[in-house]
């Protein structure tokens, strides 16, 4: 599903006490036979209920060892469709079904096979690699799905070198995987509203005020941002890399704010610093890298969702061959590109 949709949150919603909220939810949960799952970009007192936390790669394996009926999946759009392709006998629900996403919206399905089938019109033999952030209808029309956690092995593992790459819709991700795989890509001009505001003039002057300080990244980020970087990862690697220091150092983090709760649970010792955005329209620093469709989930939202039974992701055609390819593409043993020539 596009979900070019309204992003401003409603701000309405009476105060509800979180702890209540929580009780609430937990025993909804039972009543329901549901497993939460939460994103590393929602707020983190949803984390802090959800069963399964983690980063796309890992939520999308973690859905397939789910054993209640009922998943609520706290993210975006895209998540849940993943989840529910993977679990089609499960009954998933999100909490907000508005909360889209920019990356996957800059690349409509329609768009992309057009793209496909003037590039197979001039003859050129390739593959389609999609970033994870993309809806199912796009899932389908390629032959691998990756994430920022599993990419490079991939592309190293399954994709043939004799084969041109299109990647989509992540450019900087996509020129990111250019430069450590060493593989020419057709890259697609999306990238994330969030990622993409990171102020490289503010990170320079962050990293002077915290003599010491270590730069860590996500590969949506920028160029600019990624070459001043001492670590690039998905999140699941980041968090790793904060784990494997045990010194206390201070990390100026450049990627999505809400990022920092799981890094400070994980590895307490250290001090995690947002690197701030730039504003588009004005040009000035803002502190501003929060999703604003991560933040349409909310605790009250998660609990209304499971009383109601409603928003859920139902199955639609395409779903099929979206299946066939994040199989193939996710779990443990991959197989032959179905969409390939
Ligand atoms: S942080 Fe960016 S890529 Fe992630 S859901 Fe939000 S808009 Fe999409």
């Amino acid at each position: 599903m596009s979900t070019g949709l309204p992003i401003a949150d409603d701000t309405t919603a009476p105060y509800e006490d979180p702890l209540d909220l929580m009780d609430e939810i937990d025993q909804l949960k039972k009543e329901q036979d549901a497993t939460i799952l939460a994103h590393f970009y929602v707020d983190g007192e949803i984390q802090d209920i959800a069963d399964f936390t983690g980063d796309s790669l890992k939520l999308a394996r973690d859905a397939t060892r789910v054993q209640t009926s009922t998943i609520v999946f706290a993210g975006v759009h895209f998540m849940g469709e993943s989840a529910k392709i993977m679990n089609p006998e499960k009954r998933v629900l999100i909490p907000d079904l508005l909360a889209g996403c920019s990356l996957a919206d800059s690349c409509p399905p329609d768009k992309l096979a057009a793209f496909q089938n003037q590039l197979r019109a001039e003859g050129r033999d390739f593959e389609t690699v999609a970033y994870i952030n993309t809806s199912a209808a796009v899932k389908s029309l390629c032959d691998w799905i990756v994430t920022s956690g599993n990419a490079r092995e991939l592309i190293e593992t399954h994709v043939p070198r004799d084969k041109e790459i299109l990647f989509v819709p992540d450019q900087h991700l996509g020129r990111y995987l250019m430069e450590v795989t060493g593989r020419d890509m057709i890259l697609w001009p999306g990238s994330c509203m969030v990622h993409e505001i990171f102020s490289l003039q503010d990170l320079i002057r962050a990293k002077k005020n915290n003599p010491g300080s270590l730069v860590i990244s996500h590969p949506e980020c920028p160029h600019n941002i990624l070459e001043a970087s001492d670590f690039i990862g998905g999140t699941e690697k980041l968090r790793q890399f904060c784990i494997s220091h045990t010194e206390p150092t201070t990390f100026l983090v450049a990627t999505e704010v809400a990022m920092i709760h799981p890094l400070k649970l994980a590895a307490p010792q250290h001090e995690y610093i947002p690197v701030p955005g730039i504003m588009a329209d004005s040009g000035e620093t803002c502190a501003c890298n929060r999703c604003p469709h991560m933040a349409r989930n909310t605790l009250q939202k998660v609990r209304d969702c499971l009383r109601d039974g409603q928003p859920e992701i139902t199955w639609q055609p395409y779903f099929d061959k979206a299946r066939d390819v994040l199989e193939r593409s996710l779990l443990e043993s991959p197989r032959k590109p179905v969409n390939g020539d």
